[in-house]
């Protein structure tokens, strides 16, 4: 592909936008980037591209700029369906994601992850599985380390591991993966998608341009995963969780069901969900070269991430856990399944469209009380109000008080939102910490 002098428009200046206008730079191409953000909202690692000779179009979007174009570069953030972009591409001009860019610049084999919750878990242990084999791995994507920037860099890997988005499946075109892993398909992101069907297919597209030697690794606990399955070309192997039997798999063409059986004995993070995403990560890590050793070491030593189900602190025998990073119902309700104690649930935050409803059951059969937080408090009372003791509360700290005042040693407190953080926090990170801070402060107030 020569992008020597073409003219090429980069959409979205965040992480990836900066990456994304480095690499065109290098390859000799006149660079515009576009973002709706005004000067003052970029921080400085965005404005220091200017000094590399790319122009800058912020505040609103100009159409003759995007009509203008030879190739219109999309970052991972910004809808493909914004109007100019619909524009452009109607006059021809190509459009295409980051992700399907940077592949067209990578020789290496490369494994991709996606899938509604678990992706960088996953996508992690996966990483580790292969380092642990001897392999030089880079992983990025969705992870935060833009796939453009390895397509950038000298210093080539074995292997290229990365997470990806249905956002950036969207845009993709000819990518392949050589191992592709979809780990599940539950409702998410229905603001930006017209129904789960819509989404489903885009989160398919990961196999789109697999060939008969490749490997799908598939999730057959998934009703929505194996009603996709049938198109695939590659060899496919799928991986079920059952509550009595663990983990089981399609064929052995990989790994023996005695052996698998064997590596995920030594995985100690909680819940069925969590052994999936073990059973993904050995499969595809089998496939693509790492070793039984290494798999297994990996398996041993990880820990889990934060913010994702994890252990903060026991305080008068109360459990607390952040599982900030659950952000929609399907992760709410794995984080529900793994305990079998009693549960006070923090649950809100900003509402991405989600059916509250559909933990009933589940919220009935596990918890003792429901704390609300953020903007989506009224939407979730009315659908789970009936159901459980519910109180609103103002800041976090406000509901990790009353969530302790509602637990009795032996209990568990959760927060795991089922909704985005934004409404209250820059990001789920930044929310996760607060919680944390809550907790901590329990421990000098009631000591
Ligand atoms: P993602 O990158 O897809 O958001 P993470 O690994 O960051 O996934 O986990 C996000 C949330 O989903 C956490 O609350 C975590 O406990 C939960 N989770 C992890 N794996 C799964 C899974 N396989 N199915 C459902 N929920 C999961």
């Amino acid at each position: 592909m020569e992008l020597k002098n073409k003219n090429i428009l980069i959409v979205g200046l965040g992480v990836t936008g900066v990456a994304t206008a480095r690499f065109l730079i290098n390859k000799g191409a006149f660079v515009t980037v576009a973002d709706r953000k005004k000067e003052q909202e970029l921080g400085s690692e965005e404005l220091l591209i200017r000094d590399l000779g790319i122009k800058m179009e912020l505040g609103a979007h100009r159409i003759e700029t995007f009509e203008n174009a030879d190739l219109i570069v999309i970052s991972p953030g910004v809808p493909h369906t914004i109007d100019p972009v619909i524009k452009a591409k109607e006059q021809g001009i190509p459009v295409m994601g980051e992700i399907e860019l940077a592949s067209r610049f990578i020789a290496e084999p490369i494994i991709a992850v996606t899938g509604t919750n678990g992706k960088t878990t996953t996508t992690t242990l996966l990483c580790k599985m292969l380092e642990e084999s001897g392999l030089k791995v880079f992983v990025g994507g969705n992870i935060g380390n833009p796939l453009i920037a390895y397509a950038d860099r000298r210093e080539k890997a074995d292997i290229v591991v990365i997470e990806v988005s249905s956002f950036q499946l969207d845009t993709i075109d000819t990518f392949r993966a050589n191992v592709a892993v979809l780990l599940n398909i539950t409702e998410d992101h229905m603001n930006r998608y017209s129904d789960l069907n819509a989404y489903a297919k885009s989160k398919a597209r990961i196999f789109e341009n697999q060939q008969p030697d490749d490997t799908a690794v598939l999730n057959g606990s998934d009703p929505v995963v194996c009603s996709l399955s049938k198109d695939i070309l590659s060899r496919k192997v799928f991986f079920s969780s059952k509550k009595e039997k663990g983990v089981t798999i399609s064929d052995e063409s990989i790994i023996s069901q005695e052996n698998i059986s064997r590596l995920l004995a030594d995985f100690k993070l909680p819940g069925k969900h969590n052994m999936e995403n073990a059973a993904a990560a050995s499969l595809a890590a089998l496939a693509a070269g790492g070793t039984f050793e290494g798999v297994g070491s990996a398996l041993r030593k990880f820990k889990g991430l934060s913010h994702r189900l994890e252990h903060i602190n026991t305080l008068n025998g109360i459990d607390f856990f952040n599982d900030s990073k659950a952000t929609n119902v399907d992760s709410v309700a794995k984080a529900l399944e793994t305990f079998e104690r009693p549960i006070v649930l923090i649950m809100g935050g900003r509402n991405k469209g989600s059916k509250f409803y559909a933990l009933r059951d589940l919220i009935d059969k596990h918890t003792k009380a429901l704390i609300l937080i953020g903007e989506a408090k009224e939407d979730i009372m009315a659908e789970l109000g009936s159901i459980k003791h519910v109180e609103a509360a103002a800041t976090m700290e406000d509901a990790v008080f009353k969530a302790y005042h509602a637990a009795k040693p032996g209990d568990i407190v959760l927060l795991s939102p089922a909704c985005a953080s934004f409404d209250m926090y820059n990001n789920y990170a930044q929310r996760g910490e607060d919680f944390c801070k809550a907790v901590a402060k329990i421990g000098t107030v009631y000591s």
